[in-house]
């Protein structure tokens, strides 16, 4: 586990990373980084380096953020319900350092039928290389 206190975070990442990652924040739809985004790799967490996810389950979800349908592993994540903006969300979390990284929602592709919508400012990507 990973554990410093928001000040130490505000310290490290920019102030959107900040907001996603420790304030539970969203970008706006079609305006990260990464949604339209097809290199193979891996997206690694922003804070503590935890790769979350591999560019073979990306799809195109066409909500405007990043979507896959499953983790690298299914421990990389932890879930929690998300009652906020009068809605009943699954909040998506890092499982090594608890950022906020979006929710999962059951509307995904096969073969899990779940769509795992990420912030693009939460992730650092890491292409792949042929040794991988
Ligand atoms: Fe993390």
């Amino acid at each position: 586990m990973v554990r410093k206190s928001l000040a130490e975070w505000k310290k490290k990442l920019t102030p959107e990373q900040f907001d996603i990652t420790r304030r539970k924040g969203t970008e706006r739809a079609f305006t990260g980084e990464y949604w339209d985004h097809h290199e193979e790799g891996r997206d690694v967490c922003v804070c503590c380096g935890n790769e979350l996810f591999s560019s073979e389950t990306k799809f195109d979800s066409g909500s405007g953020w990043p979507s896959f349908w499953e983790p690298i592993q299914a421990q990389t994540v932890t879930t929690a319900q998300d009652t906020s903006h009068f809605m009943h969300r699954t909040e998506v979390l890092c499982n090594r350092c608890g950022a906020h990284l979006g929710h999962v929602f059951e509307d995904g592709p096969k073969p899990t039928g779940l769509r795992y919508c990420i912030n693009s400012a939460r992730m650092r990507f890491v292409k792949r290389t042929s040794n991988r």
